[in-house]
């Protein structure tokens, strides 16, 4: 073959493969049209009437799914669903105090019989009872924090963990995420067992992911910054520690909750389908390392 020959086939097998590259990434921008919809599945979202949990609730619901919130109050419960039925949102409301038993029990019951099966559980009830030196904090404060902040996600997923299983292939598998902070990685000072407690969420990610992927179940975790919620406003309502923390920010303003709940539909879809035992921060690049 002379040297004319040579380029010319290479001229060609480039322009082959150009070709293929555009026929596979058409198939792939409508493959992700569908891999972000959750059309047909069921999403718990704890303590999710206002704030990072009703953000949620509505990136879920957007994208499909029919979405069960709940919250310790009923008042506040009957005012998310009339919310977000009024943004077209497939929802069913329970009450449920995720620290107790019986509540935990009823909201994965209620799922079941109204909505035949659970596809995604967000984990997103936290309590901060205590502001002080770590040293003075009580048993009782413990007990509290580690209650509702830890044991209270793995026993939800504990729950659930069986149903997603029995949903099948056919539903994609089931996904877990659970709402740390980035107080897990910089313990904030004053909030001691609160920062341990999310530390610990980090843990039990990275602990259930291997053991529930055999079941085709996802486990992740988000670790917010500082988010406009009611939860912060003791933070951002002060100016002046408002001036100290932006400093932290590559980013120069507070988080809004819709940008944590669009990374939680993100890890439920089908586009996270090779991600678990991670955990996203969202924080405006504040530095996140243990
Ligand atoms: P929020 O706006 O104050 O909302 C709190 C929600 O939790 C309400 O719906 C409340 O409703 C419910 N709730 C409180 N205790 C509950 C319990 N024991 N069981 C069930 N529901 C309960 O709070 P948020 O800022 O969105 O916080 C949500 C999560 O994000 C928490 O895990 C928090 O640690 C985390 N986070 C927040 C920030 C931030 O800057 N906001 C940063 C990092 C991490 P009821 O009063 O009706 O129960």
């Amino acid at each position: 073959m002379n040297q004319w020959l040579l380029k010319k086939c290479d001229f060609q097998v480039m322009l082959r493969s150009v070709f293929r590259c555009f026929q596979q990434n058409s198939v792939a921008g409508q493959r992700n049209m569908s891999q972000s919809s959750l059309s047909g599945k069921v999403a718990i979202v704890t303590a999710s009437t206002e704030g990072i949990g009703l953000a949620a609730a509505q990136s879920l619901g957007k994208r499909g799914a029919h979405v069960v919130v709940s919250s310790r109050r009923q008042t506040n419960v009957d005012k998310a669903v009339a919310l977000l039925q009024s943004q077209n949102i497939q929802v069913t409301g329970t009450t449920c105090h995720v620290g107790v038993r019986e509540d935990r029990e009823k909201l994965v019951q209620m799922t079941l019989e109204k909505l035949g099966g659970i596809d995604i559980l967000v984990s997103n009830a936290a309590v901060n009872p205590f502001f002080g030196n770590i040293l003075e904090s009580t048993e009782d404060v413990w007990d509290k924090v580690l209650s509702v902040n830890v044991k209270a996600p793995f026993l939800l997923t504990k729950l659930v963990a069986p149903h997603m299983e029995n949903r099948g292939f056919s539903f994609r598998g089931g996904n877990v995420v659970f709402v740390s902070s980035v107080a897990g990685y910089q313990p904030i000072t004053g909030l001691g067992p609160y920062n341990v407690s999310k530390t610990a969420l980090l843990g039990l990610t990275q602990a259930l992911a291997p053991e529930l992927a055999q079941s085709n179940i996802r486990v992740n975790c988000v670790a917010p910054g500082l988010i406009k919620t009611r939860f912060s406003s003791e933070l951002w309502k002060n100016e002046a520690l408002m001036d100290q923390f932006q400093k932290q920010l590559s980013i120069k303003r507070i988080g809004e909750p819709q940008e944590v709940g669009e990374v939680i539909a993100f890890l439920c879809s089908d586009q996270a389908s090779y991600i678990t035992g991670e955990t996203i921060t969202i924080t405006g690049g504040m530095g996140c390392r243990l």
